[in-house]
């Protein structure tokens, strides 16, 4: 199975183009599944959108998952669209995380921990399914 889970779009300001380019391109290359993987709002910030280059804005994070469920529906049967997300976590601040994740039905979550320890007790419906090797602080889960 070949597969890209690691992709970011111009909505978090990391890159160029639409979810649905990365798709067609996907397709392209012959890939199995391809995951959508923004970079998450601020979500422990009082602004809405305080680092426009890193990440999306609060405001913007509703309408990613819907137009992620839409492109996984509308791709159905010629590639697996997985949902997810890049997110940075800060010990002390993972339940502004934890909250807005547990309201949408993300097939899969990237975390990159910054500082501390991880209490992955805040995500109770994810497991862990993967360990990376990305500074030794990468892990994705997904949901169960
Ligand atoms: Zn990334």
């Amino acid at each position: 199975m070949r597969f890209d889970l690691h992709t970011h779009h111009e909505r978090c300001g990391h890159a160029y183009g639409r979810m649905e380019d990365y798709i067609e391109q996907a397709l392209e290359l012959g890939l199995d599944a391809v995951g959508i993987s923004d970079h998450c709002p601020s979500f422990d910030d009082l602004q809405d959108h305080p680092t426009p280059r890193l990440k999306m804005a609060k405001s913007a994070f509703p309408e990613y998952v819907q137009e992620a469920l839409r492109l996984k529906a509308k791709y159905q049967g010629r590639i697996e669209v997985l949902i997810g997300v890049e997110s940075d976590i800060i010990a002390g601040r993972i339940e502004a995380y934890a909250k807005e994740y547990d309201r949408y039905p993300f097939d899969y979550i990237i975390l990159v921990w910054l500082s501390g320890f991880l209490p992955l007790k805040f995500w109770s419906s994810l497991i862990i399914t993967r360990s990376r090797s990305h500074s030794g602080r990468t892990l994705i889960v997904r949901s169960i």
